[in-house]
């Protein structure tokens, strides 16, 4: 039987007693789930929704050491700042070496249309590189006017002097949120999707467990946990006045929209940075799956299971790319697009512009002994998890084996090299684009998933898209998928790059997860 078999997850945690019981399956709950399980700890992970249907799988896709906080750093003279690019970084090539299949090296190309900006971002990017050290991708370097052209043809020509270019890491953040869940499931944890916390059971005070409710069965379950990790990213207010209902409010959510096209912007593979919007953003213009996506906006918004882009966002985007492509790309150009809320914690001293919040994590204990972990971005869940297991650990005087996350690779990096693709396309027959989307997504086991239902491997659910029948069947004995958008948006990601090719697909994958059911 696979780890991610949902009812005997969930019988699990009806009937074992916990150390650590996270609440949550984003990035940040399924890093800490997978760091708990691996020093031994009895781990359980639960997730009112999806696995990453929060703000996990609504990110820009970047795996970044933060180029703007960067710039911050250097015009404030800001060591906090400069220590969080570091930091990041480091993140970045720890995550490249754990999932090679799932995150790559992505060169950024920036514009410039003056001399003094093609100084100011050399010289930004020449110290971006210094900051990464041995942990570097790749040099920045200048760009004439014609490699930056050929980068992105559709470029406003017009005072267009060069640019620069400069290395970061991207990736499937859904896939990779799924992958560290399996991960974690693989290493012993119980995990559950659609399991909502509603509430804490206590002894002499200590929070020790949850009551969770099953959201497709409908049953409710007492969880036993000697500690309880709250990892709800925007949502983390809630759970911490579930603890305590006087707990004053850490979480400043943002929204962040991006959008989805259908156009060729880049044809070698580049991802351009808009270096300046009028509100003091960057945004990018990225490559991913096939599409090119592009965002984001940032907003203050309340914490909402799911937030959708409001037609002012839309606009706004439309409008700052109008500056910059020529011709400026139009409505029927679009073909989806998303919202997430950034798990910001408030600043009160930010003034009501979450642009200029730093994006930190923080560690609390509160009332009862609940551990809340906010803040932070997807580059450095691994981060966040070891420093929130180091404070479980010591806490609670637990006997654990130290942090391995750092060179524990993740599931599918084994069996994983980069001439992966051509020997599955070699020895099954497939189109290259297929064999190419199998090797990213799932690394090592795609042979595996071949194997699963090989009448079907050859299947695509969307003409011109590389997914295929056979991954909804891996999704749902493998990946514990349990409806059409768990696989349309999480497990693929058609759902995010193309809502029509989607729609036009949910019919065969309602009928391929009831036969896998
Ligand atoms: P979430 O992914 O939101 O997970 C929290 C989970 O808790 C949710 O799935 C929710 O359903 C669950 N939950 C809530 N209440 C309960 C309950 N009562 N019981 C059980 N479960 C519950 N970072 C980068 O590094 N690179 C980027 O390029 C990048 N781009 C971004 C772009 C945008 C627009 C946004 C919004 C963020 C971006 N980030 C990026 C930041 C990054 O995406 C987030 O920091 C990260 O995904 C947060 O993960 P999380 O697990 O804390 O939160």
């Amino acid at each position: 039987m696979s780890a991610m078999d949902r009812a005997a997850n969930l019988a699990r945690l009806r009937d074992e007693d916990f150390d650590v019981l996270v609440i949550g399956g984003g990035a940040t709950g399924a890093g800490i789930a997978l760091d708990a399980a691996a020093r031994g700890l009895r781990t359980a992970l639960v997730e009112a929704g999806d696995f990453a249907s929060g703000t996990s799988s609504r990110s820009t896709k970047l795996v970044h050491g933060g180029v703007r906080y960067l710039e911050r750093a250097v015009t404030h003279l800001d060591r906090a700042q400069f220590r969080l690019v570091r930091e990041a970084l480091a993140e970045r090539a720890t995550l490249l070496g754990i999932a090679p299949h799932l995150v790559h090296p992505l060169r950024t190309v920036v514009p410039a249309y003056s001399l003094r900006d093609a100084i100011f971002y050399r010289t930004g990017l020449w110290m971006y590189d210094r900051a990464a050290g041995a942990a570097g991708i790749g040099r920045s370097r200048y760009l004439s006017r014609a490699e930056m052209l050929r980068a992105f043809p559709g470029l406003r020509r017009k005072g267009l002097r060069g640019g620069v270019a400069y290395y970061d890491g991207q990736f499937d953040d859904a896939r990779m949120n799924v992958t560290l869940v399996a991960s974690a499931a693989a290493a012993g944890a119980a995990v559950v999707n659609y399991a909502y916390v509603t509430g804490f059971a206590r002894s002499d005070g200590h929070i020790r467990g949850a009551a969770v409710r099953d959201m497709i069965g409908g049953e409710a379950v007492d969880v036993r946990a000697r500690c309880v990790v709250n990892a709800t990213g925007p949502f983390a207010d809630t759970v911490r006045r579930m603890a305590d209902p006087a707990a004053r409010p850490m979480m400043k959510p943002s929204r962040g929209t991006h959008l989805a096209f259908d156009a060729d912007w880049a044809p070698h593979g580049d991802a351009l940075l808009i270096p300046r919007t009028p509100d003091g953003r960057v945004l990018f213009v990225t490559p991913w799956e096939g599409s090119v996506i592009a965002g984001t906006t940032d907003e203050p918004a309340p914490a909402a299971s799911t937030p959708h882009p409001t037609e002012a966002e839309i606009d706004y985007l439309f409008e700052q790319l109008g500056h910059w492509f020529d011709p400026p790309p139009g409505r029927d150009d679009m073909r989806s697009s998303w919202a997430g809320l950034r798990p910001l914690i408030a600043d009160p001293e930010a003034g009501g512009n979450t642009a200029k919040l730093v994006r930190e994590h923080h560690i609390e204990v509160g009332k009862g002994g609940l551990v809340t972990i906010a803040g932070g971005k997807w580059t450095t869940y691994r981060l966040m998890a070891e420093e929130t297991l180091d404070r479980v650990v010591a806490d609670n005087d637990f006997d654990a084996r130290p942090c391995s996350t750092r060179e524990r690779p993740l599931l599918g990096a084994e069996g994983y090299s980069e001439d992966l693709a051509v020997t599955l396309a070699e020895r099954h027959g497939l189109p290259g684009d297929v064999a190419a989307h199998l090797a990213h997504a799932y690394g090592g086991r795609a042979e595996e998933l071949l194997s699963l239902a090989p009448a079907a491997a050859n299947a695509r659910l969307a003409e011109g898209h590389p997914y295929i029948e056979a991954e909804v069947v891996w999704a749902a004995g493998r990946e514990m998928a349990l409806t059409t958008e768990d696989v349309l948006a999480r497990r693929l990601r058609l759902a995010f790059i193309d809502r029509d090719a989607a729609n036009a697909a949910r019919p065969r994958v309602e009928e391929l997860l009831a036969n896998a059911r």
